[in-house]
């Protein structure tokens, strides 16, 4: 079982052969851009909710490693999709990589090759360099603007 994030199903010239399927969110982006494929291939697109506990496990892991301010609704659906089915993921995000690669969960990438060690996110500010692990709106110091680093 593949499990599609929106990376997937943008970068796709065709359906997978294996059996595959995706969260609700996931077709609400082709279908926002009028993406032509929804047409094609609705029927054949398998859509299925994650449970809540899922959710909560994903958000847990993604708040650790820092990747939570990277990952929109949708991609959080997809890897909580995948913890529920013990499916694989299919996606080029790099966030949505690393958190499955913390949660054990196997992962392939569409097009650029798949990370191979663990990174952790973190943000810094660019007024007075001071990092932080979640994301803040603004600097909680100087109030600038932050911008997301990968740990050396
Ligand atoms: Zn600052």
């Amino acid at each position: 079982m593949l499990i599609l994030d929106s990376s997937a199903l943008f970068s796709m010239e065709g359906l997978p052969d294996e059996e595959f399927m995706c969260p609700p969110g996931v077709v609400d982006e082709l279908a926002r851009h009028k993406d032509g494929r929804l047409v094609l291939w609705g029927d054949l697109l398998r859509i299925s909710d994650c449970t809540k506990e899922s959710i909560i496990k994903v958000k847990d892991a993604a708040r650790k490693s820092g990747d939570l301010g990277r990952l929109s609704d949708v991609d959080i659906a997809v890897l909580a999709l995948a913890a529920d089915t013990g499916g694989t993921i299919l996606s080029d995000d790099y966030s949505i990589q690393n958190v499955s690669k913390i949660m054990g969960m196997p992962f392939r990438s569409v097009g650029t090759k798949g990370i191979t060690k663990t990174e952790k996110w973190n943000y810094r500010c660019v007024g007075c360099g001071k990092w932080f692990k979640e994301r803040p709106d603004e600097c909680p110091i100087c109030g600038s603007g932050m911008k997301a680093c990968r740990k050396k």
